[in-house]
Parts: C-alpha cells; sequence; structure tokens
C-alpha cells in the first residue's frame, strides 16, 4: 500500500526551520525591499541577502528544482512543493531560495537543452543567484495562441538577426539576458517554425520601449516590458536547441513555470486564511465575535476545504511529476491546477478581506494585492479558458461516444439487460420503472 500523507521527520525538521526562517527574517524584506528581488543587489542589500542566501545552503535548502549535477538538492517536485508554499508567504523568498520564477523555468531549458558553453554563460551565474534572465515569448497582438507570434529570425552568414516586437517580457530590465522565440521559418506549420534564443540583453537593437507595470504600480516603472526587437543581431551559437523546436522547449518551461507558481499560491492562501481566522477571534460585534456569526463560520469553512482541496492535487501532481519525470504526461492536471489558482486564491482572500472590513479593502493590509495576483494568475503562463480547454481534451481522450440513440446509462436500456441476466431467478417484474 503505497499511499503516504506524511513527510519523513528529517525533511519535516528542514521544513519547519524554513518557515520560521521566512516568517522572522525574510518576510521583513517584502517590507523595506517591496519589489526589488529582481534587481541586481546594491550594496546595502547585498549585506543583508547573502548572509540569508548562505545560511539557506547551510540548510542544503538552495536550488531545491535542480538536481545534484546541477547545485541543487535533486528532491524533486514533492519535497518542492512542500518547501514552495512555504516560500509563497513572501515575494522575496523565491530569490533567498534560489528558486524564483521565471529563472527556475529559463534554468530548466538552458539545462535541458544549452551547449556547454551556454550552460556556462548563461546558467551557472543563473545558479549563483547572481544573474537575472527574461522569456520574452508573448507578442503585443498576441499571447495565447503562439502560432500568431510574428517576430523572425533571419540567418546572415554566421549570424541571427531578430526583428519584432515582445511584450509582458517580466524582468527585462533587470535581466542580463533574454530567451527570445521568433520564426526561423514562415514555411512550415508555427509548431516546426520557430526557435528559441540566448540574447544578452545589452546586445544593440534590444530596446525597451516601456516597462509596463501591474495595477497599483507607477507607469512605466514595472518589471513587465514592451520590447522592440530592431536588427538585433546574434552569433549563430545563440539558438537554443535545435532550429524549429521552440514549442517543445516552451512547453518544458512552462509545465515546470505552471505547477511551481501552484505550489506558492497554497502558501498565499494560506496567509490570508490564517489572517481570516485571527481576525474572527478578534473582533468582537453585535454581541459576539466574529468567529461565532455563521456567515463567517462558513467563509472559514468553504476556504479551510477549498485550499486543502487545492494543496492535495498540487501534491498529487508534484507526486506524478516525480514518478513520470515528464511533464507532458502529467499536463492534464497541470493544466487543471492552473485553472483552480487563481479561484482558489482570489476567494480565499475575498473572504479574508471582507472579515477584516474597512481595513481590508487598504493600503495596510495585503488583500488587495492577493485578489490582483489572483487575477495575474489567470493570464500569466496562459489564460484560464485555454488550460481548461487542454484539461477537457485530456479528459475527453479517455472516453468513447456511443453509436446507438441512447447512452450507455440510459436506464431501461439497462434494465432490460439486467431483467435479461437474472431471467431465470425472476419470477416477477421487478424495478421500480
Ligand atoms: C504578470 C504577468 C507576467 C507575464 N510574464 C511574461 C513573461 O515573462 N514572458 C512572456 O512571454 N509573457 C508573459 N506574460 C504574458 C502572458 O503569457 C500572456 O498575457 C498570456 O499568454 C495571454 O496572452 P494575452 O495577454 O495576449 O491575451 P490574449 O491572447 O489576447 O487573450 C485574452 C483573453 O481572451 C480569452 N481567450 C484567449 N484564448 C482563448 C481561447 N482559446 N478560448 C477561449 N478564450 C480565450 C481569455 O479570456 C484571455 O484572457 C505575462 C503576463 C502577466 C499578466
Amino acid at each position: 500500500m503505497g499511499w503516504d500523507f506524511e513527510t519523513d521527520p528529517e525533511y519535516q525538521e528542514k521544513l519547519d526551520w524554513a518557515d520560521r526562517f521566512v516568517r522572522q527574517e525574510v518576510e521583513p524584506l517584502d517590507l523595506v525591499w517591496p519589489h526589488q528581488q529582481f534587481v541586481p543587489l546594491d550594496d546595502a542589500r547585498r549585506k543583508v541577502v547573502d548572509p540569508l542566501k548562505d545560511e539557506v545552503r547551510r540548510q542544503g535548502l538552495w536550488a531545491t528544482h535542480l538536481g545534484p549535477e546541477l547545485g541543487g538538492q535533486g528532491y524533486g517536485q514533492m519535497k518542492l512543493a512542500l518547501l514552495n508554499e512555504i516560500l509563497g508567504r513572501s515575494q522575496w523568498a523565491p530569490v533567498v531560495f534560489g528558486c524564483q520564477a521565471p529563472d527556475t523555468g529559463n534554468a530548466e531549458i538552458i539545462a535541458h537543452y544549452g551547449t556547454p558553453e551556454q550552460k556556462q554563460r548563461y546558467l551557472q551565474p543563473l545558479l549563483d543567484g547572481e544573474m537575472f534572465s527574461s522569456y520574452s515569448m508573448t507578442e503585443p497582438h498576441a499571447g495565447a495562441d503562439p502560432t500568431l507570434f510574428k517576430t523572425r529570425a533571419v540567418k546572415d552568414g554566421d549570424e541571427w538577426v531578430i526583428n519584432g516586437w515582445k511584450f509582458f517580457s517580466s524582468n527585462a530590465k533587470t535581466a542580463s539576458f533574454l530567451i527570445v522565440m521568433a520564426v526561423t521559418n514562415p514555411d512550415v506549420s508555427p509548431y516546426k517554425g520557430m526557435s528559441m534564443f540566448l540574447v544578452p540583453t545589452d546586445t544593440p537593437g534590444v530596446n525597451i520601449e516601456r516597462n509596463i507595470g501591474l495595477a497599483g504600480e507607477r507607469l512605466n516603472e514595472g518589471f513587465h516590458a514592451l520590447i522592440h526587437y530592431d536588427d538585433v543581431r546574434v552569433p549563430a551559437d545563440a539558438l537554443l536547441g535545435g532550429e524549429g523546436q521552440a514549442f517543445v522547449i516552451a512547453q518544458t518551461r512552462l509545465g515546470g513555470g505552471r505547477i511551481h507558481h501552484s505550489m506558492r499560491t497554497i502558501g498565499m492562501a494560506k496567509k490570508a486564511l490564517d489572517m481570516m481566522c485571527e481576525r474572527a477571534l478578534s473582533r468582537e460585534t453585535a454581541g459576539s465575535i466574529l468567529a461565532d456569526k455563521q456567515f463567517v463560520q462558513g467563509y472559514i469553512a468553504d476556504s479551510y476545504a477549498q485550499l486543502m482541496q487545492f494543496r492535495l492535487f498540487v501534491l498529487y501532481t508534484a507526486w506524478e511529476i516525480d514518478k513520470y519525470n515528464d511533464y507532458k504526461r502529467v499536463r492534464k492536471d497541470i493544466a487543471a491546477a492552473k485553472v483552480l489558482m487563481p479561484t482558489v486564491l482570489h476567494d480565499i482572500a475575498w473572504r479574508a478581506m471582507q472579515v477584516h472590513g474597512a481595513l481590508g479593502t487598504s493600503n495596510e493590509m495585503p488583500f488587495m494585492s492577493m485578489v490582483h495576483a489572483a487575477a495575474v494568475l489567470g493570464i500569466a503562463d496562459g489564460p484560464t479558458e485555454v488550460h481548461k480547454v487542454t484539461v477537457a481534451r485530456q479528459v475527453l481522450r479517455d472516453y468513447d461516444g456511443t453509436d446507438g440513440m441512447w447512452p450507455t446509462e440510459w436506464i431501461p436500456g439497462k434494465l432490460e439487460a439486467a431483467k435479461a441476466k437474472f431471467a431465470d431467478y425472476l419470477e416477477h417484474e421487478v424495478g421500480n420503472l
């Protein structure tokens, strides 16, 4: 009997350490240096952040998403899920633990498809936490449907020349390099005619036109770049993987990225539930504390059940990835987790905000940011609708239609068959139809 819902005591000790460490040492960074986690460290921040990273390394929890050959622990997705749900409480925690998106996914594809030279130049500094990267795929006119992408890379002697526009390339302004998806052969299906390129951000022609911010951020001070690639020349060896492999590479990257977001979302939603319960036990109105009101009890019960369902599903999906070591084989459940993620976070954060009254809606509490994060999670890495289509298609693969007029479970038909099966024993008509 293989099912087990317990963490082994040795790893649980590490998780308990991580939980204390994130609450006491890392969450304060979110308050003194908000939204700075992807900005290369200046002297002041380095003095604080480097010792924290060293402590994580000493505990054996640095870059746990990677195998030992790449400087990680080779813990696999299940252990990463348990750790990530702790890190999800804090903006800075993934950076301090060396497992922040989008760098994790970018590191994963360079590890998988990169040449030894590409690994030395881009992967090692990423793993050391000394460099940030950006994934430049979405275009201003098309995101959910990559077959519509127009950015072109054309071979010119020993070089590729890239021209086009990319939108929402996160962290491009602080990244050292970009992974750019471009059409290299417009005459074949887009699934075979696009390639990936490693492009240093300071290459002439990489023009960041705007840094789009999310709601609440100041105009043009955000982290999601609109980039004009204007005759950007890169050498032939800037190609990542083979020509025409962009879709395969993108699937490798986005599979991991999506489930890692789900893991961290558990942490954020748990934080909202914790706050909801604390407030319910603290605030008194109309003759009793909020925890005694049935509406509020409903919020707590619904939130707990929703969170547990989601958490168990994400852990199960992580277990499947470890078992099959193949994101494609697990894509139905990765897509289903991606679909659930925004709703779970939205619903729990919204109820927690409601229970806090006016204070909950203010910028002195994190609920609005969580609700906004939920909206973002329904778009980034592909909109919910597209993932629902993936889930439905995969689910339908396990079914066949019927040839006849009536469904297989049509009761009159089944009753006739049942009667025929037991005809020898039936003295008279049975059943309720
Ligand atoms: C915070 C954030 C960070 C991001 N970071 C990056 C990044 O680093 N690199 C990068 O390349 N991209 C990034 N993106 C872009 C993201 O991948 C795209 O926004 C996403 O793929 C959707 O593309 P779109 O915005 O063009 O929406 P569209 O493709 O225009 O879709 C708009 C809406 O149409 C509906 N829709 C679309 N397709 C279908 C369908 N098949 N069936 C039914 N309805 C549909 C959905 O409601 C969808 O939300 C980021 C986005 C966000 C919000």
